[in-house]
């Protein structure tokens, strides 16, 4: 089948769906991890043993000292809103009442960080470096939504 397309209108379409389906792993680092989530309502990160940085999400290597990481830490305490938005219509393009706030959370020393959402603050009181912490979802299930959002830190 050689055909070329010469106009826009020449292109077709057959609608139809494709039976298909995928398994998504998420790496060594990541699936601990997700367990800890799951198993432990704990934010797990790595840190390097040379250089001591701690990244979160974790990763197997270091990116500076490329030794492997394998000493896992909590993170404890608050983490702190690096940046964020505020989404006012949905990817259908219809409007979210109320607002959803999407958040870089970080902590202090630690490398890298985790977008998620905010809740039980209004879209007004946001502000860079505001204290949250995460609530957990009842019902785990080994995946980055075991935490169900974040919080301000009362
Ligand atoms: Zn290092």
């Amino acid at each position: 089948m050689k055909e070329k397309i010469q106009r826009f209108d020449d292109l077709k379409v057959w609608k139809g769906e494709i039976p298909t389906w995928f398994r998504y792993t998420a790496g060594v680092a990541g699936e601990q991890f997700l367990r800890a989530l799951k198993e432990h309502q704990k934010i797990m990160g790595v840190q390097c043993p040379k250089c001591e940085r701690v990244f979160v999400p974790p990763r197997l290597y270091c990116e500076e000292c490329m030794e492997y990481t394998r000493e896992w830490v909590e993170i404890s305490g608050p983490g702190y809103v690096e940046t964020y938005t505020v989404l006012h219509r949905d990817l259908e393009d219809q409007p979210l009442d109320p607002p959803k706030i999407v958040a870089l959370i970080t902590w202090p020393g630690v490398e890298g960080g985790l977008i998620h959402e905010i809740r039980e603050i209004d879209p007004d009181e946001m502000v860079f470096g505001l204290p949250v912490e995460p609530v957990f979802k009842k019902d785990p299930r080994g995946s980055i939504t075991d935490i169900e959002y974040f919080r301000p830190v009362e």
